[in-house]
């Protein structure tokens, strides 16, 4: 009798190891595999008869064993479970994804529990792993991330010059100048226009007027940092915030982007179009009560920079 249910009670084994949808793995303190299920078969082609009782780590050297012992360690000596889930590692089993042509994965997603066994005597000897496929989850999310970072993306940035929008650029603008406040280290704002570029779209037409406005991004970006802060305040105005940057070494600059500007030629529809720009340049000072003040300061400077005849970088008073 004591045969006959050992034997039924191994079929019954057998059976859910090998009906389950998952991986079931036991693995003594050495690593050798002891059972190893057909979910395990299924997706890595190996039998268990030739994994019995040999290195898990012979099989898989995709596996970091360093990693992995000190990972299943607390199972063996605190007999408490592991999980490893596949925000921290993606896999650790390389199978293939179930799914290749329906799925965007090129393997599959595994969370992972390591379950310490304990024998009669309370030690454990063996660690069982269970493998939990979690490719449709993990594609799921990764899939929502990108499409998140996509609308972040496109909710700062201005379509036509790929700059910063006029909304993102001021909410940078006021975090700048709360940081001012508190730092020694001075920050430069610089405001510049297009001169007289209502005659550039009414000479050329509105589509030559964004290549100019591009081609000026262009100017700009290439001649700041990638610490500055460059924006498209309005239509052909644009806001460029310098932080940790002294005004000499700003006005260098504008004359740079200035003189940059004069020299550009735009081509379009075989047309060749030149246009000049004004700059205002304002530095943080402790005076102002408010970030409106300070933009309010280089936005004069500009106004006294087309006044004075265009073409020309004015530094606030
Ligand atoms: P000023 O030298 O005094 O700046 O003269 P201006 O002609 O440039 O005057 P203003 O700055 O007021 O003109 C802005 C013009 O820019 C008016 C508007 O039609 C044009 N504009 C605004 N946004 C765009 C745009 O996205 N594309 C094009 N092509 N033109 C734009
Ligand atoms: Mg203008
Ligand atoms: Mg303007």
């Amino acid at each position: 009798m004591a045969v006959d249910s050992s034997l039924e009670e191994m079929h019954w084994k057998h059976d859910l190891l090998g009906s389950i949808e998952v991986g079931i793995v036991v693995l003594d303190k050495n690593y050798n595999v002891q059972v190893w299920n057909q979910f395990m078969e299924n997706h890595s082609s190996i039998v268990p008869g030739m994994i019995q009782d040999k290195n898990l780590f012979e099989f898989f050297p995709e596996i970091d064993q360093h990693w992995f012992t000190s990972k299943a360690a607390p199972a063996f000596s605190l007999k408490s479970p592991v999980f490893i889930i596949w925000e921290q590692r993606p896999y650790l089993f390389h199978f293939d994804c179930n799914r290749p042509i329906t799925s965007q994965a090129n393997f599959m997603y595994q969370n992972i529990t390591i379950f310490p066994l304990a024998s009669l005597t309370g030690k454990v000897e063996q660690v069982c792993l269970v493998i939990y496929d979690v490719t449709d989850e993990a594609v799921t999310r990764l899939d929502m991330q990108s499409l998140n970072s996509q609308l972040e993306e496109l909710g700062r940035v201005d379509g036509l010059t790929g700059l910063y929008n006029r909304r993102f650029w001021e909410e940078q603008f006021v975090m700048e100048y709360k940081r001012s406040i508190r730092s020694d280290n001075p920050s430069t704002l610089i405001m510049l226009d297009i001169d007289h570029f209502k005659k550039v779209n009414d000479t050329y037409g509105h589509p030559a007027g964004d290549e100019v406005i591009k081609a000026l991004s262009n100017i700009i970006t290439k001649a700041i940092r990638e610490t500055d802060i460059a924006g498209r305040y309005g239509g052909e105005e644009f806001a460029i915030l310098l932080p940790d940057t002294p005004v000499a070494n700003v006005e260098f600059v504008s004359e740079r982007i200035r003189r940059l500007v004069e020299k550009c030629t735009v081509k379009y529809d075989e047309i060749d179009i030149t246009f000049t720009i004004s700059i205002g340049i304002a530095a943080f000072t402790k005076t102002y009560n408010n970030s409106t003040q300070w933009l309010d300061s280089a936005d004069k400077a500009l106004y006294q920079a087309k006044e004075s005849g265009r073409n020309r970088v004015v530094l606030a008073v």
